[in-house]
């Protein structure tokens, strides 16, 4: 049996799922704090809505999908990304009746059966947001200055913004055939892939991984010559207000997504301390995508956040969350679960569970382990207190309260409020 994780795939254990957290937490409180509320979709969704809502053309539709057939034989996709799945939910409950924009957040896994390599999975994380409904610019910065604000505040202090616009139905077909003339020459001299692109798609040669095409189509002109009045007047609005937020960006030409109803803005954030998978986020506006799903023409703009490339940087920076303590309180029964003593167990962990369901944090031992080393290991877990019970207290009907941190210990009456005195020496935190 195979005792490995499939490839592309990784478990996230205590020591790492801490940061994990931390990241989600920061995330949540960001997404709430500029008005985004939660979706979640399902894994899978059928297969035909992520054909058209991702786009026939791109890699992930022709190459990185997990389609299969249910027994029923539907054919379904696992989720590759958010922007399709949370598209159609806003069709299917009829969101477009809410006041606009709609304005959702996710996170969760997405899955593309990609070569792995570092930062790279078949099953990674995306956390991203959404806003359906407006074509307002301040919604395009939005979607760039709230991850900005998350990664700031999660301590990540070094990233590039890259910003382009690609224009709209208007304005495409002119910078499309520029764009066909200046590749024309060269034509032979493209990969196959691009080749074909030239026909369909002549915009997404400019993002060919190759190096020949990159050197071809260096010296072609920008979409952003080709705007018309109103994508330019969007995208000047667009910078103006990143100006404003205090944010610098960088305009780069190869930066496309070039399927129709992508419109206007698209931008990625990289960051200098990932390797060749340097990219942290990418989004862009999608003003046709709502009606390519089947609902009524609807502007929309959303991002979409590697959660390892975050993570990654994160570990590569030691930016680790705020250190939790240890438990409050460490149960340590003297006896044992031997024979005539399991009334002291039972005791501990009676009082165990009373602890807890008091909402302290309390911890116990499941090693049959002396009571040294139950001690020590109420100090390795950085407990506040151990809580002692032998046969002699069990007599008594007392307990042994020792304050690990200064070393002191008190008897005290089992009936008296345990908890409280507890509650009252961590602080009003518990209460
Ligand atoms: P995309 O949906 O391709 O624009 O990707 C958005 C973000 O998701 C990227 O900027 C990466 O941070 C992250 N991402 C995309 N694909 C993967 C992958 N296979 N493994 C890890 N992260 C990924």
């Amino acid at each position: 049996m195979q005792v490995k994780a499939p490839r592309g795939t990784y478990d996230l254990l205590p020591g790492q799922i801490e940061r994990w957290q931390w990241l989600i937490a920061q995330a949540r409180e960001v997404f709430t704090q500029y008005g985004y509320g939660e979706i979640i979709t399902p894994i899978f969704e059928h297969a035909e809505l992520i054909e058209r809502g991702v786009g026939e053309t791109t890699d992930i539709v022709s190459k990185q999908m997990y389609t299969f057939s249910d027994k029923s034989g539907r054919r379904l996709t696992l989720r590759p990304e958010w922007t399709a799945p949370v598209v159609r939910a806003y069709l299917e409950h009829n969101l477009h009746a809410r006041p606009q924009p709609v304005k959702l957040y996710y996170i969760g896994p997405s899955f593309r059966y990609e070569r792995p390599q570092a930062g790279r999975y078949r099953q990674f994380h995306q956390l991203g947001a959404e806003a359906i409904g407006s074509a307002d610019p301040a919604l395009d910065a939005e979607m760039i200055a709230m991850p900005i604000e998350l990664y700031r505040r999660l301590g990540l202090s070094r990233f590039v913004i890259l910003l382009n616009s690609i224009g709209c139905p208007v304005c495409r077909p002119a910078y499309r055939q520029a764009l066909r003339a200046a590749l024309a020459p060269h034509l032979e001299e493209l990969c196959p892939v691009c080749r074909t692109r030239y026909d369909l798609n002549p915009l997404r040669i400019l993002d060919c991984k190759s190096e020949k095409c990159h050197e071809l189509s260096a010296g072609v002109p920008a979409s952003r010559e080709f705007l018309c009045r109103e994508c330019a007047d969007h995208f000047a609005q667009v910078q103006a207000i990143l100006e404003a937020f205090g944010l610098e960006y960088r305009l780069d030409d190869r930066l496309v997504r070039g399927l129709d109803y992508y419109t206007k803005t698209v931008f990625e954030v990289t960051s200098p301390d990932l390797g060749s998978q340097s990219s942290l986020l990418g989004g862009g506006r999608y003003d046709g995508l709502v009606e390519e799903c089947g609902g009524p023409p609807t502007p929309g703009v959303g991002f979409a956040a590697g959660m390892e490339r975050a993570m990654s940087v994160m570990e590569e920076q030691g930016l680790n969350p705020p250190v939790k303590g240890g438990p409050d309180v460490f149960v340590v029964t003297a006896g044992g679960s031997r024979a005539g003593e399991y009334g002291v167990r039972l005791r501990g962990l009676a009082l165990l569970n009373e602890l807890r369901r008091a909402g302290l944090t309390a911890e116990t031992d499941y090693m049959n382990r002396s009571l040294k080393a139950q001690l020590k290991a109420a100090g390795r877990l950085s407990s506040r207190f151990a809580l002692i019970i032998g046969s002699e207290e069990m007599a008594k009907n007392t307990v042994q309260i020792k304050d690990m941190q200064q070393g002191t210990q008190e008897e005290l009456p089992l009936d008296s409020d345990l908890i409280g005195w507890i509650q009252q020496r961590i602080g009003g935190s518990k209460q």
